[in-house]
């Protein structure tokens, strides 16, 4: 593990009630170590801001995740001049969304008719862009990473958040930070321990989530099927697939209920392209079940603390987006942060102003996933038929422009974000 220099370990003591309370000062610290986290931490590393990254578990492997960079984060390693690195790691391009139905695949998304420079969304496994993003901010002196250092409690003091303490394996450690910012995901502790209260939607389905071999000479990227009551996507992670099997919220009990066997089948008649590997799926002890949420908490900030990517907005799986928002939200937090945390006096000002340029494209796309949500997966998933496109739909998803924008929302985003630093 790395020494400290501008965040400084100074002191250690015992505590009547914890093994050892250590004590960290730091400029920002940044809590969870996803793609918003570990983004934010590299620009605010760069700009000679001391940050201190804490994430909870020992490594970045983690299955609920998704692999995919869109040419949005492409552009923005491009400003930074990683894009060629990243481009080294072992991936796949995905150049079309598209999904099958009994009228054959029909393609909602189109990434070469939206970006020339980085005409596809590039699926690399999440730990690995982690692990580029972190070994690329500890060339910064200023940068602090803590693995395994899972955050339990806020220190607040005359109303305002001061830092975290953590829990790791060597005890407790303090954290005093000018900024907290809480990139904890979807169940947030820190967005917990604020009170800060979400607004939930309720998603109409759950996903079913586990992994069967991917053979060499399988269709790369992502593949998807609708209809029949049910949805499938399968993520290419180079030796499996990653099966999100799409069912109605709450009805996951009648589908254990049916037995294996029938699971088998209703997958196997979805996943025309190879239906004999869903034999592999042998024990319920595979399958994890992932409730679907989408909730925005109405302030993003509190004196001293401000919640960043799923931490401040669950975002639905639909679309793929929600690495795309968490980075942009890092982005534009680093872009307004900085020179405050240089001066080390951040106001509510300052962080009203990330949650402001942040806001309106997060409800803009959760309104989107939204309707996807009722108008098309919902459908699907109420009939036992398989999915029928309208035929109006599908010419406007030849037509220019219109048939442009799933491609353009999917890959950039609401509104485009860069990088403003010196
Ligand atoms: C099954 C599934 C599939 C998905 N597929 C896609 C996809 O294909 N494309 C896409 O764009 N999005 C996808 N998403 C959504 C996407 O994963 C999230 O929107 C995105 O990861 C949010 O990034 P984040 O940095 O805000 O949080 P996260 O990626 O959730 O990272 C939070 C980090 O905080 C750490 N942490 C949590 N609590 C603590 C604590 N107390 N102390 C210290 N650290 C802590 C966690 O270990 C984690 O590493 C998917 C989500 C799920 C659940």
């Amino acid at each position: 593990m790395r020494t400290m220099s501008d965040s400084k370990r100074v002191d250690s003591v015992q505590d009547e009630s914890r093994k050892v309370v250590g004590s960290i000062k730091t400029g920002c610290c940044v809590v969870g170590g996803g793609p918003g986290g570990a983004i934010l931490s590299l620009l605010l590393a760069r700009q000679g801001v001391p940050v201190t990254l804490l994430e909870a578990h020992e490594d970045f492997d983690r299955d609920f995740r998704g692999d995919t960079i869109h040419p949005s984060v492409l552009h923005l390693m491009d400003e930074l001049g990683l894009a060629e690195r990243l481009l080294q790691l072992r991936h796949s391009k995905l150049h079309t969304a598209t999904i099958s139905t009994p009228d054959g695949p029909i393609t909602v998304a189109d990434f070469r008719r939206v970006d020339k420079k980085f005409p596809y969304i590039m699926m690399v496994p999440q730990a690995h862009f982690l692990e580029f993003i972190t070994n690329e901010a500890k060339r910064y002196p200023n940068f602090w990473l803590l693995m395994g250092a899972s955050v339990q409690e806020l220190i607040e003091e005359d109303g305002i958040v001061r830092g975290v303490r953590y829990r790791a394996s060597d005890g407790w450690t303090e954290v005093r930070a000018t900024l907290t910012v809480g990139a904890d995901g979807r169940s947030s502790r820190i967005r917990k321990l604020a009170e800060m209260e979400p607004i939930k939607t309720s998603p109409p389905m759950d996903i079913l989530w586990f992994r069967i071999p991917r053979q060499p000479e399988d269709p790369e990227g992502v593949l998807g099927y609708l209809g029949r009551g049910h949805g499938l996507v399968l993520l290419d992670r180079f030796t499996d697939w990653q099966v999100g099997f799409i069912i109605m919220k709450g009805s996951y009990s009648q589908i254990r209920a049916a037995g294996l066997e029938t699971l088998r089948k209703e997958i196997a008649s979805l996943m025309t392209a190879f239906p004999d590997r869903i034999e592999h799926l042998q024990d319920w002890k595979q399958v994890s079940v992932l409730s679907v949420e989408s909730s925005r908490v109405p302030v993003w900030h509190k004196p001293g603390l401000l919640l960043i990517g799923d931490a401040a907005h669950v975002m639905s799986p639909v679309g793929g987006v929600g690495i795309n928002y968490a980075i942009q939200d890092a982005v534009v937090a680093a872009n307004v942060l900085t020179d405050p945390l240089k001066a080390g006096k951040v106001t509510t000002d300052d962080l009203a102003e990330v949650q402001r340029q942040r806001e309106f494209p997060t409800k803009v796309i959760q309104w989107l996933q939204a309707q996807g949500q009722k108008r098309v997966i919902a459908a699907a998933l109420r009939s036992n038929q398989p999915l029928r496109v309208p035929w109006f739909v599908q010419l406007l998803l030849r037509a220019p422009f219109i048939g442009d924008l799933p491609a353009r929302v999917i890959a950039h985003g609401v509104k485009t974000v860069h990088i403003d630093q010196k």
